[in-house]
């Protein structure tokens, strides 16, 4: 058959049958046990937002001049409401966070999620149009402990993987008026080599300086490893928290690079910025970033100042970097039981006894009793079946079936009546 569509480009599917990890669902359900186990060991709890979210909180909250607003955004209008396929979950998890007043609840926030995202870059490996985020926020949190546990939760969720070679760089962005006291500087280191900047830069420095820190340009790496260091922009305040983190990475032997022009893309940061890279993964080595966002709520319009901090992680990219890591997948078996009947007697003795093994709680399937015995057992195999029962004209006739182990090969006869409680003591 002709296939007549396939998906959007920079968008996949995820079957049971891709050999690529990162195609693969039993892959992603193994990755996100993990994850969740991890989430419950931290006492975060699990947040789910829509995929849509209005136009102007993604603006706001994000930043008018990010990449994401500028340039990554589906974003389409419908009667009078514009709206966006969320590109990231902060934004979003502030929104829900204040339209609820979830402050009023006892203590701090702490949330995760995991979910679909969407920006409109060029697809390539370990950057797609739609992909997926898992992440932490504390809501409600100016202790430097909150931005230690944040950073601990991600390394321990790629540690519970078995991934390694991963490398943390973080950094303080200091306060809002130490921002703008960086900037200028920024601004002037950068405005005699204006000429030369590439045109992007050259934007960046009149709408986002801090964005050139970003570049991946050679020669104008070169000018950004010259160029000033926020540290030295920092307020006191700022400089303690950052100090008190640090402390804390230490007491638990989190080893890190502090990178001092770190300043993410996203401009809602105060204080704490992080990002987490992979091995194996090439030019899209980011796994995860994060850092603290005191600013956000009010800059998305609340008049509650909103301490928070958290990560976001991608899915993809963690999956990608555990292939490369050669890490092996654990086995997962695709069924208990294959019903193996042979000729037309057997269909409704199979049928019930299916019926009755899901309600016990194990898994079944049924093979095409018109297909001969060798082809049926090949496949029990292919699908790591455990046992066998086997029903043709004979089995009906004595009301017996044969119970095939298929890890030992041997065989017992079991009465219909017996199957369930027999095979379920059998098997689990
Ligand atoms: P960001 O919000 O840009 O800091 O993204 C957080 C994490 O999401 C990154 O470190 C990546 O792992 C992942 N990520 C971001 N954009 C994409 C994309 N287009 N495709 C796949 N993963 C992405």
């Amino acid at each position: 058959m002709k296939a007549t569509f396939r998906s959007i480009e920079g968008t996949y599917d995820i079957l049971p049958t891709s050999r690529r990890a990162v195609r693969r669902s039993e892959a992603w359900q193994h990755v996100e046990g993990v994850i969740r186990d991890m989430m419950q060991r931290f006492a975060f709890q699990e947040i789910r937002t829509p995929v849509l979210e209005p136009l102007s909180l993604i603006a706001r909250g994000v930043g008018e001049a990010s990449d994401i607003v500028t340039k990554e955004m589906f974003a389409f209008i419908r009667g009078r409401t514009h709206y966006v396929l969320r590109p990231e979950m902060t934004a979003p998890v502030m929104r829900a966070y204040l339209q609820h007043h979830l402050e009023q609840h006892p203590g701090e926030q702490r949330l995760f999620y995991m979910g679909p995202c969407f920006r409109a870059e060029r697809p390539q490996k370990g950057r797609y149009r739609q992909f997926h985020q898992f992440g932490v926020e504390i809501l409600g949190a100016i202790d430097p402990r909150a931005d230690a546990e944040v950073i601990s939760c991600a390394l321990e969720i790629y540690g519970a993987l078995g991934l390694t070679g991963t490398t943390l760089r973080i950094n303080t962005l200091g306060d809002a008026d130490s921002r703008v006291r960086y900037i200028e500087a920024l601004c002037a280191y950068f405005a005699p080599y204006e000429a030369k900047l590439t045109s992007a830069s050259q934007q960046r420095l009149q709408k986002n300086p801090l964005r050139i820190l970003d570049t991946k340009v050679q020669a104008e790496r070169a000018l950004v490893r010259e160029a000033p260091r926020l540290i030295d922009y920092v307020d006191s305040e700022s400089r303690a928290h950052y100090e008190a983190v640090k402390a804390l990475l230490d007491e638990v032997n989190i080893s890190y690079t502090e990178d001092p022009h770190l300043v993410r893309g996203l401009d809602y940061y105060t204080r704490t910025a992080f990002e987490i890279e992979g091995a194996g993964l090439g030019a899209q080595n980011a796994l995860a970033g994060g850092g603290r966002y005191d600013l956000l709520s009010q800059s998305i319009g609340s008049s509650r100042s909103v301490p928070a901090v958290g990560f976001a992680a991608g899915m993809e990219r963690l999956l990608l970097a555990l292939e490369a890591g050669g890490q092996p997948w654990p086995a997962a078996g695709v069924v208990d039981t294959y019903l193996l009947g042979l000729g037309e007697a057997a269909a409704p003795v199979l049928f019930v006894l299916a019926h009755q093994l899901r309600r016990k709680g194990l898994s079944v399937i049924q093979g095409p009793r018109w297909r001969s015995m060798k082809a049926q057992l090949r496949t029990a195999h292919r699908l790591k079946a455990r046992c066998c029962v086997i029903v043709g004209d004979n089995e009906v006739a004595t009301g017996q079936a044969t119970a095939k182990d298929m890890a030992q090969g041997t065989q017992q006869l079991v009465s219909f009546d017996a199957l369930p409680d027999y095979l379920l003591s059998y098997l689990r």
